[in-house]
């Protein structure tokens, strides 16, 4: 089995992340993780080609860069 899937694409949409369990979904031919492959509404980011591991590592840090901070109420 080939183990040098790339994934080019991980969807970073706010409303996608509730589960940080990345499902392996097709975007524009090529292979893309969302969390929630249900629906639309995907805000893809193209990875530019990175193996698997790599792909959760980095949405990890965009979720975490435009992670609400501080949404508390007062
Ligand atoms: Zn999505």
């Amino acid at each position: 089995m080939a183990t040098d899937l790339l994934i080019h694409w991980i969807c970073t949409a706010t409303s996608h992340r509730r589960t940080s369990e990345l499902g392996l979904t097709h975007h524009e031919g090529q292979w893309a993780m969302c969390p929630e492959l249900i629906g639309d509404g995907h805000e893809w980011f193209d990875t530019g080609g990175v193996d698997v591991s790599d792909a959760l590592a980095r949405w990890e840090e965009v979720v975490a860069a435009s992670a609400p901070q501080g949404t508390a109420a007062a």
